[in-house]
């Protein structure tokens, strides 16, 4: 299956000698569904092109940054003028102020923000700054949620984490934490929940409500494929907060941006009165393809950080110059106004085809989407929890997954990943997707 690919399989091979399992970061490698990753040469719009000259329709979007597509014009002419100007002070600039300014504008109920380089970072940072505010320890999570790699939130966490579970002997009722080298005293605080389960979060709080920092939380769950956070469950997380002086820290860092202007946030709020999160984590699309990502709070929150402050955190690199320039290119394209409307209606092209040939296969499917990403699942009904995203039958996603790619259709290759479509994917691409998976499905 990997002949066609001897350039990607002989860069594997010397990865591996120098780079710990070939890849710096673990999905990259195939773990999940085997085979021999794909080194990437270039992009552009839609599609990538391979080490060995062959090209994909992308679904991967680096993983949720590139909302735009690759190679935009406005976003390069941004990158190639800030690059010109400096690649990094280490000192205050105009646009990080603008950033702020653009992040604060469209986020309801947030103030400031703090820009930082990766969603780790800005993940760590928010519960430190929870802990720090409040004066208090424990962080609630949930199975399946993944927040970055610090320490106390690799306890039950989906994406990568996933496929060490598994080959570790771990099932969903691992027990924490997830990663070697985190001390149990570490994860000691954090007390992790299945998601949406109220039952559960009522429990937590009727035990440790005067102890808890904040509870933590992906909207949409995208590090197990796509699992909506209920209207139900979302409430009952602002208000138990709100009741027992914890914040709702809402990590945005795969959906802000991604599935409408004012985040997955903004959807709820239209359910929920007066709904805001006390602290937004953001990363990937704000970059626009960068290293950059950033927290945002109301100010009484955010004057706990350091230099108002007693909660530390600093960055060489943070506010970048290139990185927000990027970021702020790419931030005024999505704010045009319908480009969330043509943005949802490829993505619900796709997962309707994909459903419709799914059916026609007589596979089990079902499929959800919000703005420019989406999920797929081999089960028959949408699942609610980690739990029912792990009863997916991994045999069959592999199969679905390498014959999409023999195919030059490139998605995430785990069945516990989500989905990105760009505004550079057309009609024609998502048609010619539909009619691949078609033919994996029929052969
Ligand atoms: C990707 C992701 C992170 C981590 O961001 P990095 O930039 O990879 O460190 C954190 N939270 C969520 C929800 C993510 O999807």
């Amino acid at each position: 299956m990997n002949d066609s690919s001897p350039r990607s399989r002989a860069l594997f091979e010397r990865a591996q000698a120098v780079i710990p399992g070939g890849v710096n970061s673990p999905v990259r490698a195939f773990r999940a569904v085997g085979g021999t990753p794909r080194f990437m040469a270039r992009a552009q719009g839609a599609y990538l092109w391979d080490a060995d000259g062959q090209c994909y329709i992308d679904y991967i979007g680096s993983w949720g940054p590139m909302i735009l597509g690759h190679g935009h014009p406005a976003v390069l002419a941004a990158v190639e003028s800030a690059a010109r100007e400096a690649l990094s002070f280490g000192a205050p600039t105009e646009r990080e102020v603008e950033l702020a300014e653009a992040l604060v504008a469209l986020l309801p109920g947030m103030e400031q923000v703090r820009l930082v380089n990766s969603g780790t970072e800005a993940a760590m940072t928010a519960i430190r700054l929870a802990r720090g505010a409040t004066g208090r320890s424990y962080i609630v999570k949930f199975e399946g949620c993944y927040h970055g790699h610090a320490d106390a939130l690799l306890v039950k966490a989906g994406s990568g984490l996933v496929a060490g579970a598994l080959a570790s002997g771990q099932g969903a009722s691992a027990p924490a934490p997830t990663s070697a080298g985190v001390p149990p005293e570490v994860v000691q605080h954090t007390l992790v929940l299945p998601y949406n389960d109220c039952q559960a979060l009522a429990d937590v709080f009727a035990r440790h409500g005067d102890a808890i920092a904040a509870v933590m939380m992906e909207p949409i769950a995208g590090n197990m494929n796509f699992v909506r956070a209920s209207r139900e469950f979302m409430a009952q997380a602002r208000a138990l907060s709100t009741q027992h002086g914890a914040l709702l820290v809402i990590d945005e860092v795969m959906t802000g941006f991604r599935v409408a202007l004012g985040g997955a946030q903004s959807l709820y709020a239209r359910d929920i009165p007066g709904f805001a999160a006390d602290i937004t984590v953001l990363g990937k699309v704000i970059g626009g393809g960068m290293p950059l990502a950033a927290l945002a709070a109301p100010r009484e929150i955010m004057r706990h950080l350091a230099p108002l402050g007693p909660v530390y955190q600093a960055g060489t690199l943070s506010g970048n110059p290139v990185a927000t320039a990027c970021g702020l290119a790419t931030l005024a394209q999505i704010s045009a106004p319908g480009f969330y409307e043509a943005l949802s209606a490829r993505t619900q092209r796709l997962v309707d085809g994909l459903r419709g040939v799914a059916q026609a296969a007589g596979v089990p499917f079902s499929a959800d989407s919000e703005g420019g990403m989406f999920g797929f699942f081999l089960l028959d009904q949408l699942p609610q929890d980690y739990a029912s995203v792990m009863r997916t039958d991994t045999q069959a996603f592999n199969r679905l997954f390498h014959g999409a790619l023999d195919r030059g259709v490139y998605f995430a290759p785990a069945f516990y990943e989500a989905g990105f479509v760009s505004a550079a994917h057309s009609d024609a691409d998502i048609d010619a997707t539909v009619a691949a998976v078609a033919e994996v499905l029929g052969g």
